[in-house]
């Protein structure tokens, strides 16, 4: 019976910060079903994010089981997976079972060794020494080392300081059974009843354990800081055969056939296959992401080459990626105190009035990134006076991300400018956050670009299951994609209003400045 059901649909897994769901496309690009849960996220320690992985799973499989279900398991084609980048956990090899809880990106537990890292000799050295080969060999990938810093966004010293701190995990390490991953290997191996232990080149890239250049794990950096590599999963191309869903969760095998990155995945979600175009996604986090085509950018200021994706036939998308780790934690860090009842009041508040009335905010819970760089910046206000009302406060708020988000776009303008305009320099929108028509205005008219938003805001989950029907066969290539994507609106920048904006950002980088180092002022 299962063979005269004609296989019309994609499902689609999205493991997001907030929210898990599982989507059903068609191979339009249109959303046929959904199921979503509510990630529950864990803070058992100042600085500490976590979460239970056992509950993750059980999410996953929930909303896989209700999406898939609604249509018919035997009408899906196959499943993609697209999670956050550098959540990872450890797990015992022989059982299954989680040696600690996942430690997400969020999480800032190591930063001590972080800084330790970054100022010591042996990286002085590695830096100084990548320096002098590039200047021999031209090579981007000594240009990158020369400058190379950890961040704690990054997994590896996240790694380092589980082994180093968990009695449980040096004792599994000994007996040769301790299984590292990501979330998506993680949620894959879950899936496949443990079949799989795999990533694939966009997940990896995140981690600083990976060679973008090279696309292999970086045995240069496992020895540097001392990890183990047969914990390590092996590399698979985002696109392509990951194996199938065991029975037990749909009744009858699915296959898997896409795992990549959230970011690599809105990007081809929202149509940017080729070199030049860049896409801003805001959900929990922000990510601004430019397309750099086939090679790999190297920065000096912190903007991260990742790997975007990658298809069957081996061919590499790479990106450059800016981010701030602090844009949806400080719209609900303002609901939560009661700024506002409701997140989406805050666009109408925000504009009630002209101005933020000379309040401004730097929006860093978890420090600043790139290209500030610093982990102990203070996160608050700065300018209120008696006059000042929530008005001002919440527009302070939304400034201040559209603010960080142009001090982004800036740096990448400055570092691979000549790439952006290969697309005429529009910016996509994505995530949550860009619901929020006074943010997405304003970024407009800093950024002096267009920014389009797209009815759906779901473009990872869409171009995870683009990847997904690439690596089913059903399309060659992810160009060969045409959906059926309808602009929402286009936000073009107010000219008028530029110069005035450009010097309250300029006021603002001030603030930022006497924001920096306040962890260790303390
Ligand atoms: P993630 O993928 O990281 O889980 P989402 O893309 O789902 O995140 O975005 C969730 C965030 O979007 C939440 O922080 C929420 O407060 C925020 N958000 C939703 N609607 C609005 C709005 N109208 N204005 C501002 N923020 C919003």
């Amino acid at each position: 019976s299962t063979s005269n059901v004609e296989k019309k649909y994609i499902a689609s897994l999205d493991l997001g910060t907030t929210t898990v769901r599982c989507f059903i496309f068609n191979k339009r690009g249109r959303i046929c079903a959904r199921a979503e849960e509510k990630v529950e996220l864990l803070h058992p320690k100042r600085g500490y994010v976590e979460m239970d992985p056992e509950q993750v799973w059980s999410m996953c499989k929930n909303v896989i089981q209700t999406a898939v279900t609604s249509v018919g398991v035997q009408s899906v084609i196959s499943l993609g997976v697209c999670t956050q980048r550098c959540t990872f956990l450890t797990w015992d090899a022989e059982t299954g079972q989680p040696l600690h809880n996942l430690i997400t990106w969020q999480d800032i537990r190591a930063d001590q060794l972080v800084n330790d890292w970054n100022n010591c000799w042996t990286m002085k050295a590695v830096r100084w020494v990548s320096a002098v080969l590039h200047f021999f060999t031209r090579s981007k990938r000594y240009k990158a080392s020369s400058v190379v810093k950890y961040m704690n966004a990054q997994v590896v010293l996240r790694l380092k300081w589980v082994l180093d701190n968990t009695p449980l995990v040096q004792q599994k390490l000994q007996e040769g059974r301790v299984k590292f991953g990501t979330l998506d290997t993680w949620i894959l191996y879950k899936l496949t009843n443990g079949k799989v232990h795999a990533t694939d080149p966009s997940n990896a890239s995140g981690t600083a354990l990976y060679d973008p250049f090279l696309m292999v794990w970086s045995g240069f950096v496992m020895a540097l800081v001392g990890l183990p590599r047969d914990i390590l999963p092996e590399m698979r191309t985002s696109a392509g055969d990951w194996g199938t869903c065991a029975e037990s969760l749909l009744g009858q095998p699915l296959p898997i056939t896409a795992v990549v990155s959230d970011q690599g995945a809105s990007l081809i979600g929202g149509g940017g296959y080729t070199r030049g175009h860049i896409k801003l996604t805001l959900g929990t986090g922000g990510f601004l992401n430019l397309n750099t085509g086939r090679s790999p950018h190297s920065s000096v200021k912190g903007i991260y080459p990742v790997v975007g994706w990658q298809e069957p036939n081996g061919v590499v998308t790479y990106m450059a990626e800016g981010s701030a780790n602090d844009i949806g934690t400080i719209i609900e860090w303002g609901k939560r105190i009661g700024l506002y009842s409701c997140v989406s009041e805050t666009a109408d508040l925000a504009s009630s009035v002209a101005d933020s009335g000379g309040v401004y905010f730097v929006p860093a819970f978890q420090g600043l990134q790139a290209p500030i760089n610093d982990s102990r910046a203070g996160c608050g206000f700065l300018g209120i006076s008696p006059r000042t009302s929530r008005a001002h406060l919440v527009r302070a708020l939304l400034d201040s991300l559209a603010f960080i988000i142009y001090q982004m776009y800036e740096t990448l303008l400055q570092e691979a400018g000549h790439l952006m305009f290969d697309s005429g320099s529009k910016i996509l929108a994505d995530g949550g956050v860009s619901s929020n028509r006074v943010l997405l205005q304003h970024v407009a008219t800093l950024c002096n670009s267009s920014v389009t938003r797209y009815t759906t805001t779901d473009l990872s989950a869409l171009g995870a299951a683009v990847l997904a029907a690439v690596g089913a066969g059903v399309f060659a290539t992810v160009s060969d994609f045409e959906g059926d994507l309808e602009v929402e609106c286009v936000f073009e920048p107010q000219e008028l209003l530029r110069p005035e904006l450009l010097r309250q950002y300029n006021t603002w980088r001030k603030v930022v400045q006497r924001f920096k180092h306040w962890e260790q002022r303390k």
